[in-house]
């Protein structure tokens, strides 16, 4: 497999950034994660787009122009053969001798870009047998719009899923209510047929894949409303999912060990992962 490094094309093994990396020192950086289909990178504008964002709320400079950055992640794509699965690109403050604030004058930033091909028919049927989650307390920074490479809370919220033999852990604020999954925006489905999710305006990062589902359910005319809900509500609604890049639409069939409807993938969920691709962008 390659990596991007730096300017250079190297075999993965070998690739590496200085100890002083503040990415490494400080997860003082940003990633992205687009899906590959066929071989194309989906959504990329908009991954672009939240990229640029969380650079500037972190003051790192953009590192180069999109379009360089386009040719860069396509390139990785193109050596390691990818047709489905995902490329991740990290940008960081750079290399500085070690000191917490900013490097100045100011280093260049660090960008890294990788890529994995992932199993599309164990995805599906993963999608079709559905996964449980179990919830686990708010405990991240504010600023999970951001989104940074400083995922210590989210690596253990996942091992604390893992460990209780689910797939991924919902965040419950200290009001109760669910914010996101570990690596993944959590959606349910109402009895009665409306489509919830937190709203993207804070508590959560503003996914991409969650953006374009709101595209989706509107075309689909399907009820969307954007607002707080409990692990009770999500208990009692007819089907729950989770979206992320990588995994698209999710579906959920039980939370804490309460199933969720029929304690199957709901219909409207697995509909929604089958129409999402005819709306994103992919290019
Ligand atoms: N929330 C968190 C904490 C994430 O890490 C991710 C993706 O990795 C998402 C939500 C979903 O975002 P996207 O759909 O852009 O992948």
């Amino acid at each position: 497999r390659i990596a991007y490094v730096n300017g250079l094309y190297q075999n993965l093994s070998d690739a590496a950034v200085n100890v002083e990396d503040r990415g490494y020192q400080f997860a003082d950086g940003v990633y992205e994660v687009c899906e590959i289909v066929g071989g194309k990178m989906v959504d990329f504008p908009r991954h672009m787009a939240r990229l640029e964002r969380s650079l500037r709320e972190l003051r790192i400079a953009t590192p180069m122009a999109l379009t360089s950055l386009k040719v860069i992640m396509q390139e990785v794509v193109r050596r390691n053969r990818i047709s489905y699965g995902i490329v991740y690109l990290q940008v960081t403050r750079g290399v500085a001798h070690r000191d917490h604030g900013f490097p100045s004058p100011d280093v260049k930033p660090s960008v890294v870009v990788t890529a994995k091909s992932l199993n599309f028919a164990k995805n599906q049927a993963a999608a079709e047998r559905g996964v449980k989650v179990i919830t686990t307390a708010e405990n991240r920074w504010p600023r999970v719009d951001i989104k940074s490479v400083g995922l210590l809370p989210n690596v253990l919220a996942r091992q604390e899923a893992r460990d209780k033999g689910a797939y991924e852990a919902w965040y419950v604020d200290d009001k109760g209510f669910v914010t996101e999954g570990a690596s993944c925006n959590a959606w349910i489905i109402t009895k009665d047929g409306r489509v919830i999710t937190k709203s993207a305006e804070r508590g959560i990062l503003s996914g991409i894949t969650r953006a374009v589902l709101v595209e989706v359910l509107a075309s689909l005319q399907l009820k969307l409303e954007e607002r707080n809900f409990t692990p009770k509500e999500a208990a009692d609604a007819a089907e729950a999912f989770v979206s992320s890049a990588s995994q698209i639409v999710m579906p959920v069939i039980s939370i804490d060990g309460n199933p969720i409807g029929n304690g199957k993938p709901g219909p409207t969920a697995l509909r929604l992962r089958q129409e999402f691709h005819k709306f994103a962008d992919i290019a």
